[in-house]
């Protein structure tokens, strides 16, 4: 395939490259020499305002050839009405997917939440379903009819089960004071059963809730699931109340659980635009297992762009699973396969790839205050869209959220109910 464009923009680049390599599998390669264009007898896309015979005219709406932000493309992309599919070409469906990736509005928007994350917007509502996936599937279709003999990538549905392990023991394996920390509150809050439950853990006489690590690898073994666990390590916080990393039972833990599935860093919560702590926390979890750590996700879903990207990016991570909003199931950047992050301030493609999250438990329970029942309604829905798309589903779950304690009681049959739909 042959793309005529007059200048070949890094944003031209990224966009094409998306569409067309990654995700189509076509091969091309771009001119801005118009007779050879013109001359070149093979399938042929021409990305400008002139015209030419036996291609496909896109016509350029302008966004690939600028730099910087500019707020008015909000009204064009992200606006009161529902996101439809082109009715025809030539729609610049190039310039749409970019501004979705690039997470464009939210270098313009900033309803920010307590915890300084990005509140998702009407726009963003209206992403229940993964809109970049539903035109591109459309787009392909047209390049069929176009380009007949083209062959075109089928992608295939994926889905992955990630937990974060924010605290791996409930009661085990802190520090003292921290204990002590625990039967004070509950002896204030006349919480006689945690009081007995704590002793009994701490006495050795039972299993700790928040041990639900062999559980959840029964369930992704007896599944066939792949999964990966992001451990925090980070320094002991309000935000952040992992087990300490030179705790030799959390160490172990983790060594154990990287014999079965991938593991990544948790990146703390202070850590998002902090890239000395980032620094830290990443070589805590080589140490331990002994080789590099190449993919994370940031406690809290925090993110800042393009900042956090850049770290990563620089510290040697290769494969983010941040991009959602904790409070709405919806798909962050209208999209569910992985892509690389486009750094707006830079103008360039950082190589740090980036895997949406599909849906997240706490957004059901804690955010929505749903049932366990009403969760599972929306999460069949969530993997049936992926599903549709052929797109790739990436779950979100915690240890403590299936150890059937407290809030997370009647939680661990909708995890199971999950993992065995996403696998039907
Ligand atoms: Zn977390």
């Amino acid at each position: 395939m042959l793309v005529y464009t007059e200048k070949i923009s890094e944003r031209i680049r990224y966009s094409f490259e998306t569409v067309l390599r990654e995700r189509l599998g076509i091969a091309f390669s771009f001119t801005d020499d118009e007779y050879f264009f013109e001359k070149y007898d093979g399938n042929k896309i021409n990305y400008s305002k002139k015209k030419f015979k036996k291609c496909l005219n896109i016509l350029p709406v302008g966004l690939l050839h600028e730099r910087g932000i500019n707020p008015a493309w909000n009204n064009t992309y992200c606006n009161d009405e529902e996101p439809t599919l082109p009715s025809a070409y030539p729609e610049d469906i190039f310039s749409a997917i970019f501004y979705h990736l690039s997470s464009y509005r939210e270098y313009v928007r900033t309803a920010l939440d307590k915890h300084g994350r990005t509140l998702p917007d009407k726009c963003a509502l209206m992403h229940k379903v993964p809109i970049v996936d539903m035109w591109i599937e459309n787009f392909s279709m047209h390049l069929n009819q176009v380009f007949p003999d083209l062959t075109i990538k089928k992608n295939k549905y994926s889905a992955i089960s990630t937990i974060d392990v924010d605290t791996a023991y409930a009661f085990s394996n802190k520090h003292w004071a921290i204990a002590l920390g625990g039967y004070l509150k509950s002896l204030l809050n006349l919480d006689i059963e945690t009081i007995k439950l704590r002793t009994s853990v701490l006495m050795d006489n039972e299993k700790d809730p928040y041990d639900t690590f062999e559980y959840l690898q029964n369930v992704h073994n007896c599944m066939d699931i792949q999964s990966i666990f992001f451990f925090l390590l980070a320094d002991y916080g309000r935000h952040d109340r992992n087990i300490c990393w030179k705790n030799k039972n959390y160490r172990k833990l983790i060594k154990e659980i990287s014999s079965q599935s991938e593991v990544g860093i948790h990146l703390s919560y202070h850590s998002v635009d902090d890239m000395d702590r980032m620094k830290k926390e990443i070589f805590r979890l080589e140490s331990i297992l002994e080789k590099p750590v190449r993919k994370s996700r940031q406690h809290y879903l925090r993110l800042r762009l393009p900042i956090t990207y850049r770290y990563l990016e620089a510290l040697g991570i290769e494969e983010d699973y941040s991009m959602g909003y904790p409070t709405e199931d919806c798909f962050r950047t209208a999209t569910s396969f992985p892509y690389y992050f486009y750094d707006l301030d830079q103008e360039k493609k950082l190589n740090v790839k980036i895997h949406p999250i599909s849906y997240m438990e706490i957004t059901y329970q804690h955010y929505k205050k749903l049932s366990p029942e009403q969760a599972l309604i929306c999460i069949r829905q969530k993997i049936n869209i992926v599903k549709k798309y052929n797109g790739s589903l990436v779950s979100l779950w915690h240890n403590e959220s299936v150890s059937e304690y407290k809030h997370w009681k009647g939680w661990r049959k909708v995890f199971e109910e999950a993992m065995n739909n996403m696998m039907k």
